[in-house]
């Protein structure tokens, strides 16, 4: 199967966006992945899987419905977990990209059971509200069920935990939706280097954080960040 046709731009946006998030450590070795809701209303385009998310060219990419059988592209092994994909897409019609990764020190925030807190520009990207944990299960989402009780711990938010597994970003597009991963990890980590100075003594209220989104974090803005992004893959 070629990357050529119809599918060819969506496959290249699974491949950009996999190869963003394995640049910038998301990638758990050969785990984790990214999906761009198909236009056509048929499931979601994902990376096959077995290969690390630094590696995914658009060939490496295919179509798998809700039901998870691979309709078109790659016919490489389908991922396990494609239900955390089709089932938060089904949940939220406003979705159309979704990302899967182990990011570490977002992992560990979690685990910590500590609040995300807006001590830099990155966690005003999802607080407020608090960022949902799901906690049913720290194990793989590899049923329908798992994957829609997980949409429901999504809720509304852009991003939720699965504690002691990993994080899930959403946005209305798979470019969205990478950034925001990039981010969310970005904001535990620099939480974590402030514990490392003694705790944050202050970080922006629940005010300042809705004024940094609109302004830093626009649709417009994060769209500049996904193109440096790409540019940045040389
Ligand atoms: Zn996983």
């Amino acid at each position: 199967m070629t990357a050529n046709g119809p599918s060819a731009e969506i496959r290249e946006i699974v491949s950009l966006s996999s190869r963003i998030l394995g640049g910038a450590d998301q990638g758990d070795f050969i785990w984790g992945h990214g999906s761009a809701r198909d236009p056509d209303g048929r499931g979601v385009w994902i990376k096959e899987s077995g290969i690390g998310l630094a590696e995914v060219s658009a060939d490496r990419v295919h179509l798998v419905s809700p039901e998870g059988e691979v309709l078109e592209g790659s016919d490489g092994p389908r991922h396990i977990e494609f239900p955390i994909h089709t089932e938060i897409m089904a949940a939220r019609p406003d979705v159309g990209g979704v990302v899967h990764t182990h990011s570490p020190h977002a992992i560990a925030l979690a685990a910590a059971g500590v609040d995300l807190l807006p001590v830099s520009h990155a966690a005003t990207h999802f607080v407020p509200p608090q960022v949902p944990r799901f906690t049913e299960t720290g194990n793989l989402i590899r049923t329908r069920e798992l994957g829609a009780s997980l949409a429901a711990s999504l809720g509304a938010s852009n991003a939720v935990f699965l504690v002691n597994h990993g994080i899930v970003t959403v946005g209305p597009d798979l470019q969205t939706a990478t950034v925001s991963a990039l981010l969310l990890e970005t904001a535990a980590q620099q939480q974590l280097l402030t514990t490392g100075f003694g705790g944050a003594t202050s970080w922006s209220d629940d005010e300042e954080a809705l004024a940094k989104r609109e302004i830093i974090y626009s649709a417009k803005a994060l769209g500049t960040v996904w193109d440096y992004l790409v540019r940045r893959l040389g």
